[in-house]
């Protein structure tokens, strides 16, 4: 699993510097797919409930599993959310950033992005056996309410292995005495997203890409981590240690 934790944050970092004004969501998914190939993965998404993507571009206002398409062309000032799963010799990878189209983003996209990143790193650093998974939930509420966004709580995080989606489910918010102890040996995607104001969310036509109904801007930072004794290991990282 450290292994296609590295492989796949190879690939969504070149993805990422594929995305520029111009090039289409489609496109995109496109390279991705090359490059899942090219290091012996299969996309996890794609066909996964009968989701048609290769993987997941969620643009603005979209929180997640927006599907890639040609129509879809990126535009300068976009917030594009990537999310990225593979599978290769039996176990799956799971990883998401949030990046902003252009120079530099608007204070508030600036720190939209910030805060759902320190709230990724929080609940990480809580990624500790004999903690409650309450612990690491409330730890993200707390970055993400205390720098005034709100956390949507339709969306979590999972339990990672030989399935996409296992148990436990890791919700971004609750209180330390909710849910399981951790020990070391478990893997959990962690993936808390932050929005603006009201955090209800509503489907669109297409049945899979979520929205706010405020129409307010969304975003999304995931990793696959390992708990060793030692404490975390992000897996979905270039620099690993051991
Ligand atoms: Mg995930």
């Amino acid at each position: 699993m450290q292994e296609n934790g590295r492989i796949l944050s190879v690939i969504l970092n070149k993805v990422k510097h594929q995305a520029k004004p111009g090039v289409s969501t489609l496109e995109l998914a496109e390279y991705a797919h090359g490059e899942i190939l090219k290091a012996g993965a299969e996309s996890a998404f794609l066909g996964y409930r009968d989701f048609p993507g290769v993987i997941c571009i969620s643009l603005n206002d979209e929180v997640v599993h927006g599907i890639p398409s040609s129509a879809r062309v990126l535009r300068p000032g976009d917030l594009l959310k990537i999310d990225i799963g593979i599978r290769r010799n039996g176990f799956y990878a799971d990883m998401a950033e949030t990046i902003f189209l252009g120079a530099t983003p608007p204070s508030e996209i600036e720190s939209l992005l910030q805060i759902t990143n320190r709230a990724l790193m929080a609940g990480i650093r809580n990624l500790l056996p004999g903690n409650t998974l309450g612990k690491v939930s409330q730890s993200m509420q707390e970055v993400i309410e205390t720098g005034g966004l709100s956390v949507v709580k339709r969306f979590v995080g999972h339990g990672i292995g030989r399935r996409l989606h296992e148990k436990p489910p890791v919700p971004n918010f609750g209180t330390p005495e909710q849910g399981p102890r951790l020990k070391a040996g478990m893997v959990l995607a962690i993936e808390p997203i932050a929005t603006f104001g009201d955090p209800e969310i509503a489907i669109k036509q297409d049945g899979w890409t979520a929205i706010t109904v405020s129409g307010a801007l969304s975003a999304h930072f995931e990793h696959t981590v390992a708990i060793t004794p030692q404490g975390p290991r992000i897996l979905t990282s270039t620099c690993q240690a051991g």
